[in-house]
């Protein structure tokens, strides 16, 4: 029996109700997947050009419709209309373009070769096929990037997929859901599971892979029932990213990137500067830089372009976990420079905020915070500001200045993340080409981008081909034909050896 109820979606920005989607059920889920299985085979024979023509219709649909796109994604999350249009509309755009393109080549059959003497003269291929049923589960701080974006290879590598967005940003996934139709992608290829964990424990019971992303508490849950189904799962988890300011940093550079890329998308995002640990010589101009430019920020409510700089937070209860942080931080003695309070009644506000005099017994640079903060700590060395980037349970990004390039990089091969910039944030993510992924088991298991961010949607299969020769195979006994066979091969490599 179908109970089926709907969800509000607010307005995070103002309060306000924008619309409601259902709370699918298990039943439904079940529906979705079964019509999404029917229609699998047809994608896949389509092969990559045919799939790649409607990935790069949907990647003009993108941008002939980007106002609606960025428009519906602001509304949804209350991110700034930049927050939206660079991290979101282009990564989605490019990536449309990137899988279209690369999937012929990183699936592309490989012939192995094989130093087994049996199987000398015999072709060994490993081909890639496409799992089947992707399910892919997201997170609500990029609708478009983290949830939809996961989809993208998935579908290029062949797959159907059921997105399962988060309960609280599931307009953005309808949204691209009818640009897909409208592009020609075929009937029960891709389907949007609207609802709550439920519904996302429905997904995981349904699919023959799943790629979730999301916190390291729900992912562990997700881990465990992939497990028990013996189905594969990748899991992009939180993070605690650190970064490291050495004392022949450029300082202006390394303020610009710590304000920004702590503050960019009020502080939700995976990979944002979390942490900050900076050398005893340059931490008090580094401080002041970086207060000032926090202190400049202007948060409000996106209104278009250029009307902010950072907008509200997304999910209710982050407000919360913002404010436990800075409030148990100030009260073991930090000081609060600039920022430090929840915003107004109305949305879910907390202030940029520059925290100091901090240290690791404190939750705010322990735990993921994920929201608009910088804690900053003065280290003596790089040994010390090593040994406490890696003093975490996270190990997903870090970032690392210095004007000693040599020196910036025997650094950031030492930090357990499994990304890490020198000079730079963030935009390693946007080099699809290039893997990401946590180091250590709080971040997550697998990688996005890259040959592996298709190759995991897929099943290997190896085939051995032997050539066949009339003379011998077939006036024989079979059993005689295939021992006569290997002696001789056997003999021949024994005669090579003396000769
Ligand atoms: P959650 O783990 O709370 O939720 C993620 C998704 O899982 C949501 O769609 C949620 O549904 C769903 N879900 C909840 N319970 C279950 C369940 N039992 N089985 C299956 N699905 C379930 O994460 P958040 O949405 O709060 O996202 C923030 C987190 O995501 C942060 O920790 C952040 O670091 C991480 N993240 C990691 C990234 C990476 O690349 N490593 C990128 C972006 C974010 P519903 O929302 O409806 O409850």
């Amino acid at each position: 029996m179908t109970t089926q109820t709907h969800i509000a979606v607010e307005n995070p920005a103002t309060g306000e109700v924008i619309g409601h989607v259902d709370d699918m059920t298990a039943q439904e889920v079940g529906e979705l997947a079964r019509r999404a299985r029917a229609a699998q085979p047809g994608w896949e024979a389509m092969g990559f050009d045919g799939r790649a023509r409607i990935l790069k219709r949907m990647q003009r649909w993108l941008t002939d419709n980007a106002d609606k796109v960025i428009t519906t994604i602001c509304a949804e999350t209350g991110k700034a209309y930049e927050d939206a249009q660079i991290a979101e509309l282009s990564y989605g755009a490019a990536a449309f373009g990137f899988w279209a393109d690369k999937a012929p080549k990183y699936l592309a059959d490989e012939r192995i070769r094989s130093s087994a003497i049996f199987v000398k003269g015999k072709r060994l291929v490993l081909r890639y096929r496409p799992v089947g049923v992707v399910g892919v589960i997201g997170p609500w701080n990029y609708p478009l990037t983290n949830s939809f974006g996961d989809c993208i290879p998935a579908l290029a590598a062949g797959n159907s997929v059921i997105l399962k967005p988060s309960e609280i940003t599931p307009l953005t996934s309808l949204l691209l859901a009818e640009g897909l139709a409208e592009c020609g992608l075929p009937d029960d290829v891709f389907a949007v599971a609207t609802g709550c964990g439920p519904t996302g424990a429905a997904v995981l019971d349904e699919v023959d892979m799943i790629m979730f992303t999301g916190s390291t508490a729900t992912g562990r849950k997700v881990a465990m029932r992939a497990a028990e189904r013996l189905i594969p799962a990748s899991l992009e988890l939180g993070g605690k990213d650190p970064m490291i300011v050495l004392a022949d940093a450029n300082i202006e550079r390394a303020a610009n990137h710590a304000a920004y890329y702590s503050m960019f998308n009020c502080g939700q995002t995976c990979i944002s500067i979390e942490r900050c640990y900076v050398e005893a010589p340059v931490y008090d101009d580094f401080v002041a830089r970086v207060t000032e430019k926090v202190r400049a920020i202007r948060q409000g409510v996106p209104a278009g372009p250029g009307s902010i700089d950072v907008g509200s937070l997304t999910f209710p209860p982050q407000v919360d976990t913002v404010e436990r942080h800075v409030d148990e931080a100030r009260d073991r003695g930090a000081t609060v420079l600039t920022g430090g309070h929840r915003g107004p009644d109305k949305g879910y506000w907390y202030e940029p905020t520059v925290l100091v005099g901090v240290d690791h017994d404190m939750a705010c640079m322990r735990e993921e915070t994920f929201g608009p903060t910088l804690p900053i700590m003065k280290v003596a060395d790089a040994e010390e500001a090593i040994r406490m980037a890696n003093d975490s349970e996270y190990g997903l990004s870090a970032a690392v200045f210095s004007r000693d390039l040599k020196r910036g990089e025997a650094v950031a091969r030492r930090l357990n993340a499994g990304a890490v910039t020198v000079n730079d944030a963030l935009i390693n993510y946007t080099a699809l080409e290039l893997p990401m992924g946590g180091a250590k088991p709080g971040s997550g298991v697998g990688h996005r981008h890259g040959p592996g961010g298709i190759r995991k949607y897929c099943r290997q299969q190896s085939l051995l081909i032997s050539r066949f020769n009339p003379r011998r195979d077939i006036h024989m006994h079979p059993y005689k034909a295939t021992r006569t066979r290997l002696l001789g091969r056997l003999l021949a490599i024994l005669n090579r050896g003396v000769s």
